[in-house]
């Protein structure tokens, strides 16, 4: 037993945890989880424990079933809300019986577009900012339509009810390692934003995972129902994903960085931009992968819907945040957050890397507010669009070989065919809109 272990086995005595939760996401990007007993953890960090891979979406069939859990004891972290005796998690990296890494498993996938950039010379940070909604439950604890306040961006108590549940989120953050920088009341009624310091690709997925989880248990705790759905009403903000990407170079400084150039970008920094513009289409059945992503993506609330770049608006897929040195950074703005974060982090790396190895320049930033252009403006510019449903985004997505490759060939057969399903299901589906729409006036 290595003293690494021999450390968490202490800490574990110490703490008095007692219920360890081993951790991991599907394709879908739903967190599952198999809880051991704290006397099994020797056990199971010699020999993994076992699954039935069949059970989980877009994993194996049934005849290969078998599959196991190996914990990173890296990420181990106490869950704060918990009295004595505590319980504590770990995130896991799935196996399969011959103890080859899952191809499926999505944080594999991740660490795999993580080894490619290493070793062209460059690591990923980014920095998330995750919006969600608070709802009011009704007395049986189901969530209602009914946002629990009427506040606006940057409001405070009392106008901003939320205040409460919001700040109890990042102390809790707090104690299981995260960096909160700032938290705010969002745009809409009832929505809130909570930003933690950025990190290298593979701790952000984590913390993703993790930032879901914690702020939805904490809502619960204050009789909340917290969603990251996209978006939940019709005319109000949705929420969205914004992911702040930079690139490091091994000495650790900032690779997107050069003093010299006008915008004090470099070429690395417009490379890796092109690449993200040119496999946009691409990968947004990836950052946007629920029907109702797309009724975000629509103008006039912050969200992008053109494939271009920017400086200062905030109204195209891309904006270059002022801040420059080691804040040298661009904001993608399309990703929301029932994106499966490893897949959208490994997919935009490699769409990133696409563009540094074939050196894709960007075409020209675009400094006038998009949402008043018009169609035919948009096509004089040669300005593309992202994809309108799920449909057409799977459509870009399939004929992706850089996608592909992104993601592998297991995931990338699993995820179109679970996107499909999804697609399929919602295509029949008749609508209250339809029913307004149509039912007298046919
Ligand atoms: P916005 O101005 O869009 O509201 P925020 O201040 O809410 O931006 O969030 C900025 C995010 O960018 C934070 O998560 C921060 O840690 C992250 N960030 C800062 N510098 C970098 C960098 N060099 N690389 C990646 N992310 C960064
Ligand atoms: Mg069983
Ligand atoms: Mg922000
Ligand atoms: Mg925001
Ligand atoms: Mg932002």
């Amino acid at each position: 037993i290595s003293d690494e272990k021999k450390e968490l086995m202490d800490l574990i005595e110490a703490l008095d945890v007692e219920l360890i939760h081993l951790q991991f996401t599907d394709i879908i990007g739903i967190p599952k989880n198999v809880t051991i007993m704290a006397h099994q953890l020797n056990k199971v960090l010699e020999s993994g424990i076992t699954f039935d891979g069949s059970s989980i979406d877009g994993f194996v069939r049934v005849e290969e079933s078998d599959m196991y859990l190996r914990p990173d004891i890296t990420t181990f972290t106490v869950f704060p809300w918990t009295s004595s005796p505590k319980e504590a998690r770990m995130i896991c990296d799935v196996y399969n019986m011959d103890g080859t890494p899952f191809e499926g498993c999505p944080r594999y996938i991740l660490k795999q577009a993580v080894k490619e950039s290493e070793a062209l010379g460059y690591t990923m940070n980014v920095g998330p900012e995750c919006e969600f909604f608070l709802f009011h439950t009704d007395s049986n604890g189901v969530p209602s339509l009914e946002v629990h306040d009427q506040a606006s961006y940057f409001d405070l108590a009392p106008m901003d009810m939320g205040g409460n549940a919001r700040n109890d989120i990042s102390l809790t953050l707090k104690q299981m390692g995260f960096k909160i920088e700032a938290s705010h009341h969002e745009v809409a009624p009832g929505q809130h934003e909570i930003d933690f310091e950025y990190a290298d690709a593979l701790k952000t997925a984590d913390n993703i995972m993790t930032f879901k989880m914690v702020v939805r248990i904490i809502a619960q705790r204050h009789g909340l129902h917290a969603t990251f759905m996209p978006k939940p009403h019709i005319g109000i903000s949705g929420s969205g994903m914004h992911l702040n990407i930079s690139l490091s170079n091994p000495n650790g400084t900032n690779a997107f960085y050069d003093p010299k150039d006008e915008l004090q970008m470099s070429s690395t920094a417009y490379h890796f931009l092109g690449g993200l513009l040119t496999h946009a289409k691409a990968f947004t059945a990836l950052t946007n992968p629920t029907v109702n992503s797309y009724k975000r993506l629509v103008p006039g609330y912050e969200a992008p819907i053109l494939i271009a770049w920017s400086l200062s608006n905030r109204s195209p897929l891309i904006r270059v945040p002022s801040g420059r040195s080691e804040s040298t950074r661009l904001e993608l703005r399309s990703p929301d957050p029932s994106a499966n974060p490893y897949l959208a982090l490994a997919a935009t790396l490699k769409a990133g890397l696409d563009g540094i190895k074939n050196k894709i320049e960007p075409p020209a930033q675009i400094s006038n507010n998009l949402y008043e252009y018009s169609d035919t403006e948009i096509d004089e510019l040669n300005i593309e669009r992202l994809p309108s449903n799920l449909y057409e985004a799977l459509k870009e997505f399939s004929q992706s070989a850089t996608m592909r490759e992104a993601i592998g060939d297991h995931a990338f057969k699993r995820y179109k065919e679970a996107a499909m399903y999804e697609w399929n299901e919602y295509s029949k589906y008749v609508s209250q809109w339809e029913l307004n729409r149509y039912l007298r006036k046919f």
